[in-house]
């Protein structure tokens, strides 16, 4: 079968990995000049299957409230005129509850288990190296209130069979040593063994290079305009040259649309709706300048809601979100403050460890989904048109299982796993 997939992000470039592997010719169409210079360039790195709580819980709402007027919360909402950001946020705040919470993540960790069992296979298969850390995650907390409310979520992981431990300060500082100089700040932690961290772009860009050695072809630069249908059956899609504008029509038998938060856009004309919104988030990757100081195991620190991961020589300080739009703009004063931010929170817990002289701040815009579910499966509204976008914060983490199961659906079989796939 002829395969279009639409955008080159993870989830694209797994998608794309796991058609050839099932023998389909695969096309795929992105506006960069590389594969994962969106939101898949430098998040935080973390492979956090049994991290992977949905934003919307029952405190969300109070937490939400507290942090509206401080432009260095970790989550701003900036509420706009444009009615995608009400419907979503109302649509939020109806799964901020216990039920709702237990529900998302039973398919969180779902999804999770099988995306981690096919990134193990993949990177066996292949040997891409990605300055893979298999330390686990350690989640510290800074105060009695917030470790009381981290050692419930544990208990609540643990119910869903995720291997998540409780922590005292000294078993913190254990497990990352290099806490050390902050330890008189931290009240305990949790602990998931398995999971682990590597840098996205670095896998993403080196899977597609695999895949054009298997027989893809990447149009690079080319940005996509509109699909056009015939009946229920998408016919083409059309794209244009980002250099000369020049635009041509791709035929195919299907089309796979993995356009992070821009999905919703060309879905749209269908009569398809995806819930699906952008939620900036922001980074710093810093050069270590003291490396054998510098923390091995990836890190979240719950105070600031920041992501901490090694990734070789350097260390990425990732988090913070604002749903603000499509705005991937970095020099709006909020920005400014919300990238000073995590470093100066970083040069709190591990000082003069790192050269803060380069910080390489970046912004990358979430897909986010209400119950932070991605729509993965058929689309309603075409027959061969699929979805594989809407990853949220945790689109490195469900990567390959996303692009497997998109695979699998599209070959007409169930995915290996207990995951509510879209239009099914
Ligand atoms: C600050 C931050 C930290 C994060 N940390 C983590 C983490 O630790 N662990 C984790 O699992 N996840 C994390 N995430 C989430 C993760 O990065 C995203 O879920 C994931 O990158 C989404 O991948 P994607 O392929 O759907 O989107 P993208 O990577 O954005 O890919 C979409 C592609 O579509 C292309 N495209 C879009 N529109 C068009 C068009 N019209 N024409 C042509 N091409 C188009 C884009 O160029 C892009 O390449 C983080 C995100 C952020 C912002």
């Amino acid at each position: 079968m002829k395969v279009v997939v639409l955008g080159a992000g993870i989830i694209g470039v797994c998608t794309a990995w796991y058609l050839l592997e099932q023998g389909h010719e695969v096309t795929v169409v992105d506006r960069q000049k590389d594969a994962a210079l969106e939101t898949s360039f430098a998040n935080g790195a973390q492979i956090s299957v049994s991290f992977c709580e949905p934003w919307a819980n029952a405190g969300a709402p109070f937490k939400v409230a507290k942090w509206l007027l401080r432009d260095d919360s970790p989550l701003l909402f900036r509420p706009s005129l444009d009615p995608k950001q009400w419907i979503w946020g109302l649509s939020f705040l109806t799964q901020c509850t216990s039920a709702a919470f237990e529900r998302n993540v039973e398919q969180l960790v779902q999804l999770g288990r099988y995306s981690h069992a096919a990134l193990k296979d993949l990177v066996g298969q292949t040997g891409i190296e990605y300055e893979r850390l298999e330390r686990g995650i350690l989640h510290f907390f800074s105060s009695q209130a917030d470790f009381d409310n981290g050692v419930a979520g544990a208990e609540i992981m643990r119910r869903h069979g995720v291997d998540r431990r409780v922590l005292s300060r000294e078993e913190v500082l254990k497990v990352e040593p290099a806490l050390a100089s902050f330890g008189a700040n931290i009240f305990g932690g949790t602990f998931t063994p398995s999971d682990e961290s590597g840098d996205a772009c670095v896998f993403t860009q080196k899977l597609a290079l695999l895949c054009q050695q298997r027989g893809a072809k990447f149009l690079w630069e080319h940005e996509v305009l509109q699909l056009s249908r015939t009946g229920s059956t998408i016919d083409q899609v059309q794209i244009a040259s980002v250099r000369s504008g020049a635009k041509q029509d791709l035929k195919a038998d299907a089309f796979v649309a993995a356009m992070g938060s821009y999905t919703p856009a060309l879905v749209k004309p269908l009569g398809e709706f995806l819930n699906i919104y952008p939620a900036k988030g922001y980074s710093a990757t810093l050069k270590l300048k003291k490396p054998e100081q510098a923390s091995v195991v990836s890190l979240l620190d719950d105070t600031r809601k920041i992501a901490i991961s090694r990734l070789g020589d350097s260390i990425r300080i990732a988090g913070t979100a604002e749903l603000c739009g499509f705005d991937n703009d970095l020099d709006r004063p909020t920005s400014r403050t919300r990238c000073a931010a995590l470093v100066r929170r970083y040069e709190e817990l591990f000082p003069g460890v790192a050269d803060l002289s380069e910080p390489n701040y970046w912004t990358g815009l979430r897909p986010s989904t209400p119950t932070n579910i991605p729509y993965i499966g058929r689309s309603r509204k075409a027959s061969n048109l699929w979805i594989n976008a809407g990853h949220g914060t945790l689109g490195w983490t469900h990567g390959a299982g996303s692009g497997l199961a998109m695979a699998e659906l599209m070959a007409g079989r169930k995915p290996a796993m207990d995951f509510g796939c879209y239009g099914l």
